[in-house]
């Protein structure tokens, strides 16, 4: 039954409402298998056999999803390693702080959804690349920029939230140093048959819940003065932060492993 129709009857008659939507089940799943193929030609328009989504119970401020692994929690570096050997970033306050070499997760990820939190320090100090500089590396390999760039000038490529060498975001939403300020990732990891790149990566950024970049695909793995370019790697790798010799902070880190269409 169309949405209007329905919506006319519920106000009516919630009674006959329930009737109808009851008898326009088949095999007691709602929806219908008589309506045109989607293109792909597995579903149905409305189809009553197309499996729903899995429950998940939302975040509040500064808690995770329900299906998310936490990662950082304001105490533990259980979820992490540094090069050397056990995870050595500092933790004051409820926040790692970048020191040490980069840390890297003792878990592997692909496709994902990724939050987390970060500050640079209060009181600035260096100029461009030098100030506040640390960086997300997705798969360990390709960096979503972490930099201080309220009144910070850089090359764009290389500012807060640009995927470095590569793409500036969008806009320039960054709070001044010392506050902290977020990013939502989904990152759709490149697709490989053996050597061949089959997709490049993909990546839509939220910095401070505003969209800096939007599906972007990737040109391949992050570089310092060198075109980006892939080479083939597995599945699902380590995520990991960057020590760029600035005392960053990160906190309230979790991420939703994914299988991206
Ligand atoms: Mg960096």
């Amino acid at each position: 039954m169309p949405r209007l129709t329905l919506s006319l009857v519920t106000r009516l008659s919630p009674l006959l409402a329930l009737a109808l939507a009851v008898a326009s089940q088949e095999g007691g799943a709602p929806g219908y298998r008589d309506t045109p193929l989607l293109p792909g030609g597995e579903w149905h328009v409305h189809d009553s056999q197309r499996p729903t989504p899995s429950g998940v119970q939302p975040h509040g401020c500064g808690e995770a999803p329900s299906d998310a692994v936490v990662l950082f929690d304001g105490k533990s570096l259980s979820a992490w390693r540094s090069d050397g050997g056990p995870a050595n970033w500092k933790v004051q306050d409820g926040a790692l702080i970048a020191g040490g070499g980069n840390l890297t997760t003792r878990g592997s990820f692909g496709d994902c959804q990724l939050h987390l939190e970060w500050a640079v320090p209060a009181t600035p100090t260096g100029e461009g690349q030098a100030r506040g500089n640390s960086g997300v590396f997705l798969m360990g390999l390709y960096e979503v920029q972490v930099l201080d760039s309220y009144a910070n000038a850089t090359y764009a490529d290389g500012q807060a939230a640009a995927l470095y060498g590569q793409y500036p975001p969008l806009a320039n939403a960054s709070r001044p140093p010392g506050e902290w300020q977020s990013y939502d990732i989904v990152f759709r990891a490149p697709r490989f048959e053996g050597e061949r790149l089959l997709e490049p990566a993909r990546v839509t950024v939220l910095h401070n819940g505003v969209v800096v970049h939007h599906a972007r695909e990737l040109l391949g793995a992050t570089r310092h003065r060198e075109l980006a370019q892939y080479a083939p790697h597995a599945d699902a790798l380590p995520l990991s932060l960057q020590d760029h010799g600035d005392p960053v902070r990160f906190r309230n880190i979790w991420i939703r492993p994914l299988q991206l269409p």
